[in-house]
């Protein structure tokens, strides 16, 4: 089952002669369950590539059906509410609220779908306990180390149970160990079923996906399977 088909995706930012042509023509799908990386230089398109999946931004021509749904016949709520509710984001530089406790920050995507104060503090315990922060639930960002805090913000992207998980150079911000640390929880949830899309200049990380697109210029180049 296929959870994002994208068809001839482009992306031009800007006009005449300043345009810029970041994306120029992606056709892929991404099946439930899968864990993909995306490498490339610099410029080739990958952040911009993301920002389409995540409802970020929307690409200039071309179809992404996510879940068999057409996008980009959504209106801005209609794609707020797929962003939401569908989308874990993990990003390099964490993005945690310093003054709130590891709860809240975790907490903080079940307000906006509206929940009951009570099954949010469940939901927030439960992915901070799965990702092995059960002993910091009261603690502040500041407080925790950098491998701690990108696994605070991944139990913020996993809170509302999304369909898929898009993280952006999500070992950017830490050293070797902590990076391949964080890489096997990402291993733990693929093999729990859950859909990955990651963004990585690293090679030695993109090999924990099973599936490797390389982008060039706004393409994919290539793509390579993971033995
Ligand atoms: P990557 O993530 O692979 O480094 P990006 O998707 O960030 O590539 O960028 C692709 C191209 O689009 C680059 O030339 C970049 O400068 C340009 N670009 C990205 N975002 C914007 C934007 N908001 N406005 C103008 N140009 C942009
Ligand atoms: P990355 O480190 O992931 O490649 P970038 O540094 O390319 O990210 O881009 C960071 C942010 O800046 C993105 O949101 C991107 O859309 C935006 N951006 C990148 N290039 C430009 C540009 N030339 N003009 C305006 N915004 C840009």
């Amino acid at each position: 089952e296929e959870v994002i088909r994208v068809e001839d995706l482009t992306k031009v930012y800007g006009r005449g002669e300043a345009a810029v042509h970041a994306l120029r023509g992606v056709t892929l799908t991404i099946a439930r369950g899968e864990f993909v990386a995306i490498m490339g230089p610099s410029g080739s398109g990958k952040s911009t590539f993301l920002s389409i999946l995540g409802c970020l931004e929307r690409p200039t021509s071309g179809k992404y059906y996510f879940a068999g749904r057409d996008t980009t016949s959504l209106d801005e709520e209609g794609l707020a509410e797929l962003r939401n509710r569908q989308i874990g984001f993990v990003f390099q530089a964490f993005n945690l609220l310093p003054r709130f406790d590891l709860v809240r920050n975790v907490e903080l995507p079940l307000i906006y779908a509206g929940l009951p104060r009570r099954e949010r503090r469940q939901k927030a315990v439960a992915v901070l306990e799965r990702v092995g922060l059960g002993h910091r639930l009261y603690n502040k960002p500041p407080n925790i180390s950098g491998g701690e805090q990108q696994r605070v913000a991944i139990a913020r992207a996993l809170v509302t149970d999304p369909a898929v998980i898009l993280a952006d150079e999500p070992t950017g911000n830490l050293d070797r160990r902590t990076g391949f640390e964080i890489m096997r929880l990402f291993k733990e949830l693929h093999e729990e079923g859950r859909t990955i899309v990651m963004v990585t200049h690293d090679p030695e990380i993109a090999r924990y996906a099973q599936r490797i697109l390389h982008f060039l210029d706004g393409k994919v180049e290539r793509e390579e399977r993971v033995e």
